[in-house]
């Protein structure tokens, strides 16, 4: 009895074996080729499968999704922009296998209420920034999924100020404002040299006034996103994960300064915004809890 988990990144595809405990063992990643994509997510998916049987797989996938129809539809990889069917595409690869499908932003809440900051907390909001901005919901101990699998997609929730076009079409989502990519962009555009949110993030401690500056509009966008978010949903803790959290007080100091700003009302106030301890793949720890079938008796009920 082997259950998999696969994480549809923007930029990687990751895979491993769920264990118990909600572990991910055995983790393979590879890059999201140009072409030829579901070639290169089914040969990972059967590298980590080997000569097993596979009973079910957690998929979780950047968004948009459709839970109803098993189609995935992510904004970054162009060939499936127009929507693939996943679930589909991974249920002919192992026939006798349970599949079960959401949106990365729910594996993210499913992992952070199963092992991680929001274990025991009723109601929470987890965010993940990194080359984009997704997220998830717990509300009442559950995860939140939609109407058709999209809620908590906080990377399209409206900032003011900032009037920046966004690849959803939108104007103005603080995704196209804070993530590390959007923020790359922005400091390139302002004569910064370099590539990464990672390069960013050193050049900010170092001091350098530009990406000084991308960091400060990033922290203070997702601050006022999580005001909005928080106050329409009354939330214990905000967890943020990804790899451009990691960018320290440079982007946490205007962060907390635009929350404590817009968050005014009693509720709302000293609202515990923490970053995530999970290290290795949140989305794909979720879709572990999601593969196990946890959440179909704790969350998803
Ligand atoms: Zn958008």
């Amino acid at each position: 009895m082997t259950v998999l988990a696969l994480d549809i990144g923007a930029t990687k595809f990751a895979a491993g074996v769920v264990h118990t405990g909600k572990e991910v063992r055995d983790v393979r990643r590879v890059n999201v080729p140009r072409e030829d994509v579901w070639a290169a997510c089914r040969d990972l998916l059967r590298a980590v499968a080997g000569d097993a049987t596979i009973t079910a797989v957690g998929i979780g996938s950047a968004g948009p999704v459709d839970v109803r129809t098993g189609i995935t539809a992510p904004l970054n990889i162009p060939e499936w922009k127009s929507g693939f069917a996943i679930v589909a595409a991974v249920q002919e690869l192992f026939p006798a296998a349970a599949i079960r499908f959401a949106i990365d932003g729910a594996c993210l809440a499913l992992a952070e209420h199963h092992v991680g900051a929001l274990r025991g907390v009723p109601n929470g909001l987890a965010l993940t920034v990194s080359s984009g901005i997704g997220g998830g919901l717990i509300a009442d101990g559950r995860v939140v999924l939609g109407r058709t699998g999209n809620a908590g997609h906080i990377g399209h929730i409206v900032v003011p100020g900032w009037d920046v076009p966004c690849l959803c079409g939108g104007v103005g989502c603080v995704e196209a404002v804070a993530s590390g990519m959007s923020s790359v962009r922005w400091a390139v555009a302002q004569g910064w040299q370099g590539s990464t949110g990672i390069q960013l993030a050193e050049d900010a401690h170092r001091g350098d006034e530009i990406a000084l500056a991308a960091l400060h509009r990033a922290g203070t966008a997702l601050g006022q996103a999580i005001a909005s978010a928080a106050a329409l949903l009354d939330v214990d803790r905000v967890v943020i994960g990804g790899g451009f959290a990691q960018s320290g007080a440079p982007l946490w100091d205007p962060l907390r300064a635009a929350l404590a700003e817009h968050a005014r009302l009693e509720f709302l106030r000293g609202i515990s915004v923490v970053l995530s301890d999970i290290t290795n793949g949140a989305t794909l720890v979720g879709a572990g809890v999601l593969a196990t079938g946890d959440a179909g008796t704790d969350d998803l009920g």
